[in-house]
């Protein structure tokens, strides 16, 4: 954007009109599955992805991904049950125990399909190598070392731009998904989605999509905090897109924090993402632990759960938190060395190499020294309401991977089980809009129109929305609430929201009004959902409201014109 408005005739701009059978939103694992699986029925498929097809954040997974194999249940190494009561447990009463019961018995499918696409996952002498981390009693995380996101990513985003079938639209941004509803301005119809419109952000023009079925599969929303270890591209898009067209929209309170994001004090751009320290670290098999000094030897999170550090990841962050709000310490330190973690030098170079060379590269040798760490914002647990199928409440919308609230992770995320539930549903729900799709999308879909002469944006007014809305979610919305914080958060975020708003329909369209508009609507559920939710329970804390109470046993629900609501988990 140019810092000075600029006047521009719109009138014979944004004329271009897409026809596809399947439309997908975002290129992450779940987009590049659902895209597999459909070219394989012989579908035509278009991709369309805000920046080149592997910015995501998958590419950024660390860890690994769970799957458990029907081989290792029947030699009784592991068991449905445990993961399903590992699941349930990290979803602190808020999971939906049908699609837990139906993931633990599918979470291999899709390690099956990621080895038969050629991903290299770690292996020894005895075979797969199986991490167990925080809140998993066996081990079933496949890895490929600590770049199993990276190796993902890239091996399926290859698959796709080799397939015929599939056309990939990269740095187009799409902002409005379009309703029959919406489009028709009559609330009574039957509704469906039709398509979307999206701005190529190379050249700046708006371009139509039209689609027998349209999949949303653009990711969470860690940018909405200041400090987080998510990509640019996380920007909460898809859920302010579906919330804007009246889909239900739940659980959106429930963020989780990651314990351990390198503590870098100094030459960090302020909208860099935080590098990740994974759980594995702190994972029975590494055995790492947090201390609030660089020779401490104690495990200081035992003084706030009897687990530890080896504790799920929301209890971790509220330690950590706690601990450095109580001591004023700046950061905590995550030891893995020989002497806590009793494992080799050579053991962490070889299973952490990526984790290794980046601390290493910031002067920190990890087999010798403690790292310094904080919480950030990680993972977006609610988002746009979806069945066992991918079906949203919009009929021909189906919402898959991040994006999505399918149940599985109830109040929380159990380590490793997003990639897998991005991959799963990625198939499951592109076989049902496969099936959506028979009944064709016959209805005129427009070319975007503006009219008359409008100018730019003010860069400045839209930059500022932007570093306010997060910064503001960052100290009143992020660990530790109360509603003193969050009454004060939901005045900023509204009026934030007024005037982007106003900048949107008064402006030349443009990608960076877009996202901030995103981004606060995005914003603006989780603070109204958290404000809503007067208890404490999985990645919500409320200072004020400590404990769980059985009367919010149940999801935040909110849909566009309506009030935030409880309802039973189904
Ligand atoms: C640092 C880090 C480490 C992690 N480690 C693990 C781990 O070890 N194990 C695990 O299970 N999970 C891990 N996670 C979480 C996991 O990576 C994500 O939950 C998962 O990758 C989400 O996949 P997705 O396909 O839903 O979304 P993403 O991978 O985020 O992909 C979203 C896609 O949508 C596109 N997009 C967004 N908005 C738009 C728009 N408006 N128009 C067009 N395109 C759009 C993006 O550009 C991107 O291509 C980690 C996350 C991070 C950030």
């Amino acid at each position: 954007m140019s810092m000075l408005p600029q006047l521009i005739n719109m009138d014979t701009q944004h004329t271009e009109i897409v026809v596809t059978d399947i439309l997908i939103i975002g290129s992450g694992i779940a987009g590049l599955r659902a895209a597999l699986e459909a070219s394989k029925c012989g579908k035509k498929v278009i991709i369309l992805t805000k920046s080149r097809i592997t910015d995501s954040n998958t590419y950024y997974a660390q860890g690994g991904i769970t799957g458990l194999d029907p081989e290792r249940v029947a030699r009784g190494k592991d068991s449905y049950e445990s993961l399903i009561q590992n699941t349930l447990a990290a979803g602190d009463g808020l999971c939906n125990k049908q699609v837990v019961d139906f993931f633990a018995h599918h979470s291999y499918e899709p390690i099956k399909f990621l080895i038969q696409q050629n991903v290299p996952f770690s292996k020894d002498a005895d075979g797969w190598i199986l991490h167990q981390e925080g809140g998993h009693e066996h081990e079933r995380i496949y890895c490929v070392a600590d770049y199993t996101g990276k190796a993902i990513e890239e091996t399926l985003a290859g698959k796709v731009l080799q397939d015929k079938n599939i056309k990939v639209y990269e740095h187009f941004l799409t902002f409005t998904l379009i309703t029959r509803r919406k489009l028709r301005k009559n609330p009574n119809l039957d509704d469906r989605c039709l398509g979307v419109y999206a701005i190529d952000r190379l050249n700046e023009t708006v371009a139509a999509f039209k689609a027998n079925a349209v999949i949303l599969a653009t990711g969470g929303a860690g940018r909405v905090f200041q400090y987080t270890s998510n990509p640019d591209n996380a920007t909460g898009d898809g859920i302010a897109m579906a919330y804007y067209v009246g889909a239900k929209i739940a659980n959106m309170e429930f963020f989780q924090f990651h314990p351990t994001v390198l503590y870098e004090p100094f030459g960090m751009q302020p909208n860099e993402r935080r590098f990740l320290l994974t759980e594995a670290l702190r994972g029975v098999s590494v055995g790492g632990i947090l201390t609030t000094s660089p020779d401490s030897t104690e495990d200081f999170v035992l003084a706030y759960h009897p687990d530890g550090s080896h504790a799920t990841r929301d209890k971790v962050s509220q330690a950590v938190d706690a601990e450095m709000k109580r001591s004023g310490l700046k950061h905590v330190y995550l030891n893995v060395t020989t002497r806590i973690s009793g494992k080799t030098p050579e053991y962490i170079k070889e299973h952490f190499p990526q984790i290794y060379a980046h601390c290493l590269n910031k002067g920190i040798d990890i087999t010798v020294q403690p790292i310094p760490v904080v919480p950030a914002a990680h993972y977006t647990c609610g988002g746009v309401l979806v069945d066992i199928r991918g079906r949203t409440s919009i009929p021909g919308l189906f919402a898959i991977g991040e994006v999505s609230c399918t149940g599985l992770m109830g109040a929380n995320r159990l380590a490793s089980n997003s990639l897998a539930e991005a991959a799963l549903f990625g198939k499951v729900a592109a076989d049902e809009a496969i099936k959506f799709s028979e009944n064709k999308n016959t209805e005129d879909v427009p070319a975007w129109y503006t009219t008359g002469i409008i100018s730019h944006a003010d860069v400045a007014t839209v930059n500022q929305i932007w570093d306010v809305a997060r910064t503001t979610m960052m100290s009143l919305c992020g660990i530790d609430r109360t509603e003193e914080r969050l009454r004060a958060a939901v005045g900023i975020l509204d009026s934030l929201y007024d005037t982007i708003n106003k900048i949107y329909w008064g402006y030349y369209p443009n990608d960076q009004i877009f996202e901030t508009r995103n981004l606060v609507q995005a914003a603006k559920l989780i603070a109204k959902a958290a404000l809503f939710r007067k208890e404490s329970r999985g990645g919500h804390y409320r200072s004020d409201y400590p404990q769980k109470k059985p009367e919010y046993e149940s999801m935040t629900l909110i849909q566009n014109g309506t009030e935030m609501k409880l309802v039973p988990v189904e």
